[in-house]
């Protein structure tokens, strides 16, 4: 399945399932509607139905408490940056206020002169949870979506802790919905891409993550309850580089969608 949050005509947003298209493309091209949150429970159909481009997609999550990041969880990554990979995940917290969903704006703050993209495997989580061992890591798992860590490069390096490079509002695009359908193995071996202006940056595979997704439960459990609708973002492959206004910048992971936003100055 496929879980979306939407806005129709001006309405309040609404979980739907996206379906694909019956006509062989299997593109995705319309929403049926459900009630309640599928976090909270088991969905109902509402029997509506909308065309995908009549309605607007915001984040597919909301999390409730937390995103986790992880650094340096790409050996090419940690590279390019002349960083070593760490013999533990390295986690960080973003605020939730910094979720926002496809389509909207990254704000770029006056605070930074380098603002990064990073695309990324985001793990959602479906249940309250504890230190989970890797082995039961998929009974806590919801679904996969797709993620930009988005960075103030210089406020990274100046600042020593990462809540201000890494928590401004609007850093942290999530979407354009939630994939429920695909297993551990499966999601660690997707192919990641992020291009700004059409123009290739990252191309990556999740199965080059230093620590993979049932370890990164494992860590991050042990330390702090997950709640449902936590967010893990697994890591960034080589490749990063600067955003400017006016630039667009889209994630793709194969098998869950594209995630686009633009960047603006803020006013
Ligand atoms: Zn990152």
């Amino acid at each position: 399945m496929r879980i979306a949050r939407y806005v129709a005509d001006g309405g309040d947003p609404a979980f739907g399932i996206v379906e694909l298209a019956q006509d062989g493309s299997g593109h995705p091209d319309s929403i049926a509607a459900i009630t309640g949150d599928p976090l909270a429970g088991p969905v109902n159909y509402t029997g509506e139905r909308v065309p995908l481009e009549a309605v607007r997609l915001v984040s597919p999550v909301i999390p409730r408490s937390k995103v986790i990041g992880i650094g340096r969880n790409y050996a090419a990554h940690a590279a390019e940056l002349d960083n070593t990979v760490p013999e533990q995940p390295l986690a960080f917290i973003k605020p939730n206020t910094s979720v926002i969903g496809p389509g909207e704006p990254i704000v770029y703050p006056p605070e930074t002169e380098n603002l990064h993209f990073e695309g990324e495997l985001a793990v959602v989580i479906g249940r309250i949870c504890r230190r989970v061992p890797r082995e039961r890591a998929a009974e806590v798992i919801f679904g996969y979506t797709v993620g930009n860590d988005v960075t103030a490069r210089d406020l990274q390096a100046g600042d020593r802790q990462w809540a201000r490079a890494k928590g401004f509002d609007s850093f942290c695009p999530l979407g354009p919905w939630i994939v429920t359908h695909l297993g551990i193995d499966e999601a660690s071996d997707l192919r990641l891409i992020t291009s700004v202006n059409g123009e290739p940056k990252q191309d990556g595979r999740t199965s080059e993550l230093v620590h993979g997704i049932a370890a990164l439960i494992e860590y991050v459990s042990g330390f702090t309850t997950l709640l449902p609708g936590d967010v893990i973002l697994t890591g960034t492959p080589a490749g990063v580089g600067p955003l400017t206004p006016g630039d667009s910048v889209s994630v793709t992971i194969e098998g869950i969608g594209t995630l686009t936003n633009s960047v603006v100055e803020e006013s």
